[in-house]
């Protein structure tokens, strides 16, 4: 029999684990340094897996010793059993002569079998005596080895009594010396492998009868022992699974979180350049625009001086093409300024107080010459229902009624434009206005519609040359509405016409920026309405009901003069008529010398409304007679101030015909696109007192220009080249106006502002006017926070520059300034 050490054979099953698992680890490792490198968790894993699988070897062994002592526990426990029981039947009694069908040793063998019988793990179970030969053995129970119920076979056969058997092991040499032992080392005969334990049987005196041999099949002892340690190992790889999952697991997460910290720092950095690369592209372009509009003002300004001079008609013609490209260059370059503001995120809208009607109207009104140069009715209604005073951008508003206002001009060959403008919903005091432009033109194709809103696109491009345009326009409309929350589309047919929509959100000022209480006085007050145009008398007789005046409205001279006799043979004439100026059949004045040469009903006031200003309208007009001459779409509150002045003041001399221009309240951008100003304009003031001006600006060209233009006026000019002279000049003498360019060398101008301010004494102090050419937001604002007091932007236009100056005449001059309106 060769004994095996059994421990051995399980050494193979952890270090195959061990070897495994730290394989799956390189792979991990491997895998885990292209997914997410340089990772510290793969480095711990390392240190901690080598650890876990020395501590996992002490831990299987343990498990693999405690099932083997559980095992032999079980055998030693069963030797003695049987022994004790053998000697009790009478073993002693057995001896190599006994006959083999003896019944005491049969009654043994039948024993023995019954034990194996309950006992299944036990292979055999046998008795021997030493004798000089060797192991005599003694009872020897035949056993059912393949378990299959019958004993059949030479393994299975019974041994003879006395077969000597020549085993030698200390187990068994103990066991002869009266201990019971175990022999945990695996010994191989003929019929298999086994491990065996050993027990005394004892004589009735004590002394050594025999000795109990028990067998255990090696193969079963093997397989329970190896069970244990694979179980171990089990949980071992368990517990290895679960640190390399978390491994790869806090290795990914960790990278994917370094990752994202590393693109949110890389953003971080992105978005600090582009910031930094926006705000230069609005300086820059702030300053180009700057720099454009230096010469651009020498440009227009000197060309409005030269037209004044005296010219033949082709050079005149030449100046007006000057004019007109100058003037529409800066339109274009005031385009891609506020593009590019708002793509940049700098346009900041104004909330201040405003009356809608006044800033629609007047608005409008400025396009009223382009609509009058192609004969397009331009009407403006505003619903009466509309609060008036609302708090928001005006000029933002006023920009993108210009701009679909001055495209439906553009696009429009007959017919009549309409703006109409009226609440879309109110909650508290937040309104949503609702504008319509509507234009009877060219028309867009449907599929166009949703394009036309996006930058430089234009139905096709075949209209940039018929009809000029970038195509920013209303992609600007379209942010400038989105800015102010609201909405803008467009409804068209093709030669049919075109409507824009847009809504704007407001707030409704608590207060009335301007109330006409006198608008009181006209209630109950009869007039006529005098007009061919439907729209145009729907829309007067809508505002005038609005004061509850009683309006009669007729289509034409003719009915005009039919109404007008029976109310006066009725005894009621109208005190008032209303006069359109252009009419088929008979024409406003024509209808007025009439009226005035008829004596029933001379004593009517004639006001005429006309589409734009004829060359020598005025004069006409104090011919024949009428008391104010104003042109549409009319401005409500002049109409009702016109109406009032006529009406209570019914002396009023019929030369005292009134100009209106209302381009004072727009910005710079609106006002010189569409610019019909000229330095003509300029007698309204002229009456006034001579003043002192102080004109501060370093440009030789720009002087020029405003020297120019003030030659207009009786006033004398100093001027200084810069800040420093400016200051020099204040405290030498004293001006009644300073105007004041900003970008200046030595001293610009908000220094010598605030040098002049410092300086100042007296009470009343010298008003100051800013001349720049800077159009950026919040220049104004800067003007007049370092002590200026108004604001004009570079080019200067005539009408404007006399307007300031008639607005800061000393009190005298402001009074006749005044009564002109
Ligand atoms: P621009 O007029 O400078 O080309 P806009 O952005 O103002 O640029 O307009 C874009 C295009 O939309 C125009 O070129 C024109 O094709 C079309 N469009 C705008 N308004 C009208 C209109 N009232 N009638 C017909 N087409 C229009």
């Amino acid at each position: 029999m060769v004994a095996i050490n059994q421990l051995h054979v399980f050494q193979f099953d952890y270090v195959l684990f061990a070897t495994l698992s730290l394989l799956a680890l390189a792979v991990i490792s491997y895998w885990l340094r292209n997914t997410a490198r340089g990772n510290r968790t793969v480095v711990i894993a390392w240190g901690w897996l080598p650890l876990l699988l020395l501590g996992g070897y002490f831990l299987v062994d343990a498990a693999g010793r405690h099932e083997k002592r559980r095992l032999q526990k079980r055998i030693e426990g069963l030797a003695p059993t049987y022994a004790e029981e053998l000697r009790s039947m009478g073993h002693a009694q057995i001896t190599p002569a006994t006959a083999p069908d003896d019944p005491l040793y049969l009654a043994m063998i039948e024993k023995q079998i019954r034990w194996l019988q309950i006992n299944r793990a036990v292979a055999d179970i046998y008795t021997f005596r030493k004798s000089p030969e060797g192991n005599q053995l003694v009872v020897d129970s035949e056993t059912d080895y393949n378990r299959d119920g019958r004993y059949s076979g030479d393994r299975e056969r019974r041994t003879v009594i006395g077969e000597v058997w020549t085993e030698k092991d200390d187990a068994i040499s103990k066991a002869y010396s009266g201990t019971a032992s175990f022999d945990d080392e695996i010994f191989s005969d003929r019929w298999g492998d086994w491990v065996s334990a050993y027990a005394p049987i004892r004589n009735l005196d004590g002394s050594l009868d025999a000795v109990l041999g028990v067998d255990f099949a090696a193969e079963d002892w093997v397989a329970a022992i190896a069970r244990a340690r694979r179980f171990a190992i089990g949980f071992l790889a368990v517990i290895v699974t679960i640190g390399l999952a978390s491994t790869s697991i806090i290795s990914i997460l960790h990278a994917s979180l370094f990752e994202r910290q590393k693109a949110a720092d890389e953003l971080l950095i992105a978005k600090n350049l582009a910031e930094a690369a926006t705000t230069s592209k609005s300086e820059f372009l702030a300053n180009m625009s700057h720099e454009i509009r230096t010469p651009m003002n020498g440009i227009i300004g000197m060309t409005d001086l030269l037209v004044g001079t005296n010219l033949d008609n082709q050079q005149r013609e030449y100046l007006r093409i000057v004019k007109q490209s100058a003037t529409s260059l800066l339109g274009l370059l005031n385009d891609i300024l506020d593009f590019s503001k708002i793509e940049a995120g700098k346009l900041e809208l104004e909330s201040i107080r405003f009356g809608i009607r006044d800033c629609v109207e007047k608005t409008i009104q400025t396009l009223t010459f382009r609509a009058s140069e192609k004969q397009l009715e331009i009407c403006c209604r505003i619903d009466p229902n509309l609060p008036d005073t609302l708090i928001g951008d005006p000029s933002r508003l006023c920009q993108v009624l210009i701009n679909l206002a001055g495209n439906a001009i553009k696009f429009t060959e007959h017919g009549e434009i309409l703006i109409n403008v009226q609440q879309d919903s109110r909650t508290g005091d937040s309104l949503r206005l609702r504008c319509e432009v509507r234009d009877s033109g060219i028309g867009i194709a449907p599929d166009k519609l949703d394009s036309i809103f996006a930058a430089f696109s234009q139905e096709d491009t075949s209209t940039t040359r018929r009809f000029g345009g970038t195509g920013l326009g209303l992609a600007i409309c379209a942010q400038l509405v989105k800015l102010m929350g609201g909405e803008i589309w467009a409804d068209s047919q093709k030669g049919v016409g075109t409507t824009f929509y847009f809504t704007t959100c407001f707030k409704i000022s608590p207060t009335k920026l301007r109330s006409l209480p006198e608008i009181e006085a006209l209630a109950g007050l009869p007039v006529l309405v005098v007009d061919d145009n439907q729209t145009n008398r729907v829309i007067l007789d809508e505002i005038l009901k609005g004061w509850r005046m009683k309006p009669v409205v007729v289509d034409g001279g003719p009915a005009g003069l039919a109404a007008m006799r029976s109310a006066s043979a009725a005894g009621a004439p109208f005190p008032l008529a209303l006069l359109d100026c252009m009419m088929p059949e008979m024409d406003g004045f024509e209808f007025a010398r009439i009226v005035r040469s008829d004596p029933d009903l001379q004593a009517c006031q004639l006001l005429m409304i006309s589409s734009a200003a004829g060359q020598d309208d005025h004069a006409k007009c104090r011919e024949v007679g009428i008391a104010r001459y104003m042109t549409k779409p009319v401005i409500q509150s002049q109409l009702a101030e016109a109406i009032l002045d006529v009406i209570v003041d019914s002396d009023t001399e019929p030369d005292a015909v009134d100009q209106t221009d209302s381009r004072s309240h727009l910005s710079h951008s609106e006002a010189s696109v569409d610019t019909g100003g000229s330095a003509d304009d300029a007698q309204s003031v002229e009456d006034g007192p001579a003043m002192k001006i102080l004109l501060v600006e370093d440009g030789i060209v720009n002087q020029k220009v405003a020297l120019a233009m003030l030659r207009k006026l009786p006033h004398h000019v100093v001027i200084a080249e810069d800040g420093q002279e400016a200051v020099a000049a204040f405290q030498q003498e004293s001006f009644d106006l300073v105007l004041m360019d900003v970008q200046m060398p030595v001293m610009d101008g908000l220094e010598a502002t605030a040098a002049i301010r410092r300086i100042e004494q007296s009470p009343a102090r010298v008003p100051i006017i800013a001349m720049t050419a800077s159009a950026m937001k919040g220049d104004r604002e800067r003007c007049l926070a370092a002590g200026m007091d108004d604001y004009l932007s570079k080019p200067i236009e005539a009408q404007l520059l006399y307007e300031v100056i008639a607005k800061f005449a000393p009190a005298n001059a402001a009074d006749s300034a005044t009564k002109k309106q």
